[in-house]
């Protein structure tokens, strides 16, 4: 109890918060009273209290591992206006500095150090915190990002993976490991390499209610886009996110022809370009953002009122944690992405063409795959979501896109039968284009090169149109029953889950796109 009101105590008037959010009350007094913690809370959630709070009730200095180097310098400013004794190490200090920080840390005067994890687990570094342990002791040990332990992650950092050092060498100081990547493997992942297996866990709900999820199918994005940002958030700040550098610098140049305060983020731009404009987001209103995934990374920024992608994410915890930078403030937001046949024929190629080992290249796939399903789904958004996380949720949010509009399903057996043999007969190498082409029955000049006309699924499938041919390649190539070709040139190929629907022992059941899709041309892959 006494613990708890230190807590209550340092919450108001340190941190300048009446209550505790969530779980964070019961993480606080586990940890301030000894235990090892491991907590999954969405970004946002506000893990940092649940380690700076008892590295503040314990004696001695609480140690924070954290890959984030860029972060280190902001958060222990954040900390140091609060009164609190804070400080970091890391490859950015010049000599003189890093000296000084050493100092203090060697005299007891501080309360938090913030190190980069190469640092740790130097031999030097480690005897020197033996030394801090003995005479002023040690708080804790806080693994910030503990995801970056998983090597299938995208965030992989082996350095990590020899933090289990801390526990040998320091047995008793307690150790609480924080993430936003909730997906099971990646969990026992962390706990097995971290040493975690009698740590207690903190799994905070994923859900986040006040986003309202939508994926449109691609037809001319920008105009989308456009439409988009004009009728829902004209003077808004908000997130747009593309695959490429190039993408992103152009995307962002044309919204700001057509008036939007648009700025570009990505990797690629020069830093002090990219420190300006990332400055520029948090503190001006309604800039729109256009960024790579570079950008988001512990931006903390309350009123995100929307995030767009014109591309498709990798995954869908990539999914997760961009949308997720939209409504910290727990007012409406949205989380608004196009999709189409291109996107999926693009990042099959991507991952088929990168020179990963095989067994990264399948996890990969499974999670793209993942992905797919969720933008060709007809059930509630959040549902879908939380599922992937293990979580439960009773769907029928009443906000999301499935939900407000319900999707109308069809018997797509004959139409994929014809599609599939479609793609048999010409030899399985060409693009959805062509496929559209033969299955119209169209005399283009490639069909009379290849002589498709004579192909007996020429023009079998006039019943449909060219949007109703693209939706339903699209929804085979996500289900995985077509592939694409690994030259890259867009071409499809069965795969061995064609099988049963080809012998006519399965059926496929595809979702009607809305009728605004199909208006003008289909989109082809490209
Ligand atoms: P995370 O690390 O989980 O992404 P942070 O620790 O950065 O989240 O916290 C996110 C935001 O929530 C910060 O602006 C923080 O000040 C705020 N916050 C955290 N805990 C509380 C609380 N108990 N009451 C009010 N605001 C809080
Ligand atoms: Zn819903």
């Amino acid at each position: 109890m006494q613990a708890q009101t230190a807590a209550q105590q340092l919450l108001e008037q340190t941190f300048g918060y009446s209550t505790f959010r969530g779980p964070q009350e019961s993480i606080v007094h586990h940890v301030a009273s000894g235990g090892d913690a491991l907590v999954l809370m969405p970004t946002g959630g506000g893990k940092s209290l649940c380690y700076q709070i008892p590295a503040l009730l314990r004696q001695g200095v609480g140690i924070v591992v954290s890959p984030l180097i860029a972060l280190m310098q902001d958060q222990v400013d954040a900390l140091r206006q609060l009164g609190v004794r804070a400080a970091f190490i890391n490859s950015s200090l010049d000599a003189d500095t890093a000296r000084a920080t050493y100092q203090t840390l060697m005299r007891g005067e501080l309360d938090i150090l913030y190190v980069a994890p190469e640092r740790l687990v130097a031999p030097n570094f480690l005897s020197t915190l033996h030394e801090i342990q003995q005479r002023f002791g040690i708080a804790l040990f806080a693994i910030d990002e503990a995801h970056c332990v998983s090597q299938w992650g995208h965030d992989f950092r082996p350095e990590y993976r020899q933090l289990t050092v801390l526990h040998e060498v320091f047995p008793d100081v307690p150790r609480i490991a924080l993430t936003a990547t909730a997906d099971a493997p990646t969990r026992h992942e962390i706990v097995e390499r971290l040493g975690l297996d009698s740590a207690e866990q903190f799994i905070s709900s994923f859900d986040r209610p006040n986003i309202r999820y939508r994926v449109t199918l691609k037809n001319n994005a920008r105009q989308q886009l456009l439409a988009f940002l004009a009728s829902e958030h004209p003077h808004d700040a908000g997130i747009v996110y593309c695959l490429s550098r190039r993408k992103v610098e152009e995307t962002a140049l044309w919204l700001k022809e057509q008036g939007w305060n648009a700025l570009p983020y990505h990797a690629g731009l020069d830093a002090g370009i990219r420190q300006a404009n990332q400055q520029r987001f948090l503190r001006e209103e309604g800039i729109i953002m256009v960024a790579t995934v570079a950008f988001g990374m512990g931006i903390d920024k309350p009123n995100v009122r929307f995030v767009a992608h014109l591309d498709l994410p990798k995954s869908m915890e990539g999914y997760y944690q961009e949308t997720g930078r939209a409504g910290r403030d727990g007012l409406d937001a949205n989380a608004w992405m196009v999709y189409g046949l291109g996107d999926v024929v693009n990042m099959r190629q991507l991952l088929s063409g990168s020179d990963t080992p095989e067994e990264r290249k399948r996890l990969e796939r499974q999670k793209l795959d993942a992905l797919l399903g969720y933008c060709e789904s007809t059930h509630c958004r959040h549902q879908s979501i939380l599922r992937y996380f293990g979580e439960q949720h009773a769907g029928s949010c009443g906000q999301c896109d499935n939900c407000l509009n319900p999707v109308n399903t069809w018997n797509g057996t004959e139409a994929a039968r014809m599609a599939l043999s479609c793609v048999y007969r010409s030899g399985q190498r060409f693009g959805a284009g062509h496929l559209i082409d033969i299955l119209l029955g169209k005399s283009t000049e490639q069909i009379k090169r290849f002589n498709h006309h004579s192909l007996s699924t020429f023009g079998i499938g006039k019943s449909l149109n060219q949007a109703q041919w693209s939706s339903v390649l699209r929804q085979l190539v996500a289900a995985g029953l077509l592939a694409t070709d690994m030259e890259g040139y867009g071409g499809l190929r069965l795969t061995e889950a064609a099988r049963p629907l080809l012998r006519g022992e399965a059926e496929i059941w595809l979702r009607s796109d809305p009728p605004d899709t199909r208006s003008s041309k289909a989109e082809r892959a490209s």
